[in-house]
């Protein structure tokens, strides 16, 4: 049986799964998200972020520290195939596939606590932030006039977690998810007759090489401790026609690696050998970073306080012994206070994230409101 007040969240979690809008685009889901909170669960202010993200402040009687819990307001440009679904997307190709719908529920209902017990002191700030599937919407966030408002001491986030059992509490001192840089590799030649490439300079060989070298330059960069990852995901070259041969193409790499650090010295590593194999062939190239993700480091105290909330609420805890591999946005507002992000296991099987057939469940609403509870009363108290 769940309460009326838990009835309300699960609701508000169907109603944005079925109105999914991708990043940049988040303006109904936020407007939707006010007007709950307006009407179950109102603050004492809206602080306008950037794009549709805002935060809804919480205050107590008292001053004292300031803690900060963030959800993320986009949807993927995945198409939902869960048809049997009496909520699903009715927008398509876009779906809720990283299950950000259930981390606004999970803060929402954090709200409605909130709203019905203020803290004795010091204040919560909810941050509903935009496009965190992009990269740039915490660091806006983080930029905006009005962040500074926040200043928070504290900062907690979730990410629901496929693969471990529902419920489960996921966490880890230093970095929790890795540094993360996509780029484009672009080549520019000239077209030539087909018969006589000679008299251009074609991408094409060099194209391969940069390809083949992203591949050896991992392998130098994997040490038994730390892993490299580069992946070519992207490559665009030339016409559909037997006469022409390509002036120009392109080559999108993604390289992660658990330390920002790491993953600078193997992109300058990168975009040096990829200038010198452009440069042999007559071409000349650019790059352009299209995302970006510091890692998301995790603050030692902060871990310790969720550990302590998982401990009490008797709910299992697994400290994985190597960073994630996906990158969270959540990193740039983690290392500008004492902050820490966890995972809340989604299922053992459930599809993953991302997957088209991904739904968040509503059982680990519950579990996720009573971590963010006690989380805001160990850091405010
Ligand atoms: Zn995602
Ligand atoms: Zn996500």
């Amino acid at each position: 049986m769940t309460t009326p007040a838990m009835d309300k969240i699960i609701a508000l979690r169907h109603w944005l799964h079925a109105h999914p809008e991708v990043s940049r685009q988040e303006v109904e889901t936020a407007k939707y998200l006010r007007l709950f909170l307006q009407e179950h669960a109102t603050p004492d202010e809206f602080l306008p972020l950037h794009g549709a993200g805002f935060a809804a402040i919480y205050a107590g009687r008292e001053a004292g520290k300031t803690v900060l819990i963030r959800a993320e307001l986009d949807a993927l440009p995945i198409h939902e195939i869960n048809l049997d679904l009496p909520y699903r997307s009715i927008h398509d190709g876009v779906g809720h596939k990283c299950g950000h719908d259930g981390h606004m529920a999970i803060v929402a209902g954090l709200a409605q606590a909130l709203a019905a017990q203020r803290p004795e002191k010091g204040r919560v700030a909810l941050l509903f932030q935009p496009d965190e599937e992009t990269g740039s919407g915490a660091r806006n966030c983080c930029h905006h006039p009005n962040y500074a408002k926040i200043a928070p001491d504290y900062a907690f986030a979730l990410h629901n977690l496929p693969g471990f059992a529902a419920g489960q509490i996921i966490c880890r001192t230093g970095t929790f998810a890795s540094a993360v840089k996509y780029a484009a590799v672009r080549l520019a030649g000239k077209e030539a007759h087909s018969a006589q490439p000679e008299t251009g300079a074609s991408p094409s060989f060099a194209m391969a090489r940069i390809t083949l070298m992203a591949q050896e330059l991992q392998q130098e960069f994997e040490t038994p401790s730390e892993y490299a990852l580069i992946v070519p995901v992207y490559s665009q070259m030339g016409v559909q026609a037997s006469g022409v041969c390509p002036g120009a193409g392109e080559v999108h790499v993604t390289l992660r690696s658990g330390r920002g650090e790491a993953l600078d010295a193997m992109w300058q590593a990168f975009s040096d050998r990829a200038t010198h194999i452009a440069h042999k062939s007559g071409l000349e190239i650019r790059f352009e970073t299209r995302e970006e993700y510091t890692e998301t480091r995790n603050n030692a105290e902060a871990v310790e306080m969720i550990v302590d909330a998982a401990d009490a609420l008797g709910l299992s805890l697994v400290i994985p012994e190597h960073p994630f591999r996906w990158g969270e946005d959540y990193g740039e507002i983690a290392g500008r206070c004492k902050g820490a992000m966890f995972g809340l296991g989604a299922g053992l099987d459930r599809p993953a994230l991302h997957n088209p057939d991904y739904d968040f469940p509503d059982a680990i609403i519950e579990p996720g409101i009573a971590m963010f509870r006690r989380l805001v009363e160990r850091a405010l108290g």
